[in-house]
């Protein structure tokens, strides 16, 4: 069954189709330390933080899903100059 016929079928036992949203991206290694593994806590303002178990590098936004997006997006870039003799 095509996508198409999928959406007929449902409209015509009275349902709507929802695309789910995308599934997390796997996460990158810290880039700092390459480190795999990270912790997540709450931090006082109720923010949540993901924070590397090696080197400390922390992640802070208001969801799951935002700190992990900032995550990878921290991750992707060069690794930060100033941290480059950690
Ligand atoms: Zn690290």
């Amino acid at each position: 069954m095509t996508l198409k016929e999928l959406k007929e079928e449902a409209r015509r036992q009275g349902y709507y189709l929802v695309k789910a949203e995308n599934p997390y991206e796997k996460l990158k290694p810290c880039v700092i330390c390459g480190n795999n593994r990270r912790d997540h806590f709450k931090t006082k303002d109720a923010k949540v933080a993901m924070r590397c178990t090696k080197c400390g590098f922390t992640v802070l936004g208001t969801s799951e899903r935002a700190i992990h997006k900032k995550w990878n997006e921290e991750c992707s870039k060069p690794k930060p100059e100033a941290l480059q003799s950690l």
